[in-house]
């Protein structure tokens, strides 16, 4: 049983791995970089950069080039993402360096992966309907920056950077019986319907954006966590699920410019690589052999401590690894693939 359950951990965990196009504006030269794909039975597919005759290679559950669309990488996640609705606990990153395409893959108001869940939710809750279950859906949109939460679903003044300088502390608690968590004094929003959410998450990007004069800068050096709790009901066997998504645009994975050596920039330096290097480990750790018998070390940073039961036991992690095709990142993509293969 033991072994089971090990085994069920170790495949809950999946690493992807995605190749942004090169834009418009960047006249600057490319790396050398291919992508591998096998049709053997482990299915696994590669990427391969090539940089002073050297040639680096990864290999992920799946690899999206450049010729694939938001809408061909939420095909593969659907299911993943469905299974909230059976009372799994789900977590989806995008890592990588400033640049490489996690907040279009998680965000693009279009086509990204948030966007497009809020609006697939009701239509599979619509169709759950069919076989008695009801679902009550509520979400909370937060930011972590210098390991300190603020609230973006906050109502707001939209003249001032208000929330941006409130004093409102958020603490993580942890009901331990229970396995679960809760943000102090955060906003939870019910989501009734489509249009209810589109309003939310449109506001919630607004907040994002405004949240500080050098807006790019703060939403690149901060993570922004997306919770949607669904908690279920079937209306004729009794039967109950709460299952809940947290979808993550992670800092940017970039190590300290030397350029900027200000005070201010050193310490979110130091908290973004310790928040992400503690989440490699948190997800190394789960998904090592023996990791029922490990310490794993939640509580080493905000993130995984906000995260920690939505990690563990029969959780689902994806984790993508976002990179740039350009050659002046080539050093940031190999850090980037690097720190994915280890968690991997
Ligand atoms: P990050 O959030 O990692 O800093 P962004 O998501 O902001 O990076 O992407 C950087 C730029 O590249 C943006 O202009 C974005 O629109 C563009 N981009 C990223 N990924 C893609 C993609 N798959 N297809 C087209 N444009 C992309
Ligand atoms: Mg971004």
């Amino acid at each position: 049983k033991l072994n089971n359950e090990l085994q069920e951990l170790r495949g809950n965990i999946r690493v992807f791995c995605r190749l942004r196009p090169h834009l418009e504006k960047e006249q600057e030269n490319l790396s050398n970089i291919s992508i591998e794909k096998f049709n053997d039975e482990s299915g696994t597919q590669s990427i391969v950069i090539k940089r002073d005759a050297k040639s680096h290679k990864f290999t992920f559950d799946r690899v999206f080039g450049v010729h694939e669309s938001n809408s061909n990488v939420f095909d593969e996640i659907g299911q993943l993402i469905q299974s909230s609705l059976d009372g799994y606990n789900v977590c989806i990153f995008a890592f990588g360096q400033t640049g490489s395409g996690k907040t279009y893959t998680m965000l693009n108001p279009k086509d990204g992966i948030i966007p497009t869940t809020l609006s697939h939710i009701f239509l599979w809750v619509d169709k759950l309907k069919g076989i008695g279950w009801s679902y009550e859906i509520s979400g909370q949109f937060v930011e972590i920056y210098n390991e300190n939460i603020k609230d973006l679903l906050k109502e707001h003044d939209a003249e001032s950077d208000e929330v941006c300088d409130s004093n409102i502390k958020h603490e993580i608690r942890h009901d331990v019986e229970a396995r679960t968590t809760l943000i102090t004094n955060v906003t939870t929003c019910k989501f009734k319907n489509r249009e209810m959410v589109n309003g939310i998450l449109t506001r919630a990007l607004r907040m994002r954006s405004t949240a500080a004069t050098q807006a790019n800068l703060r939403s690149s050096r901060s993570h922004s966590v997306f919770i949607i709790k669904l908690r279920g009901h079937n209306t004729t066997s009794g039967e109950q699920s709460a299952g809940i998504l947290n979808l993550v645009d992670l800092a940017g994975s970039e190590r300290i410019n030397a350029s900027q050596p200000q005070v201010d920039r050193l310490r979110e330096t130091q908290n973004i690589n310790k928040s992400l290097s503690c989440l490699g480990d948190v997800i190394h750790a789960l998904g090592a052999p023996d990791a029922a018998k490990r310490h794993i070390p939640f509580r080493n940073s905000k993130l995984t401590y906000l995260l920690q039961y939505s990690l563990m036991g029969d959780s689902k992690t994806l984790m993508f690894v976002n990179v740039s095709p350009c050659l002046k990142s080539t050093a940031e993509t190999l850090n980037s693939l690097r720190f994915a293969a280890k968690v991997n």
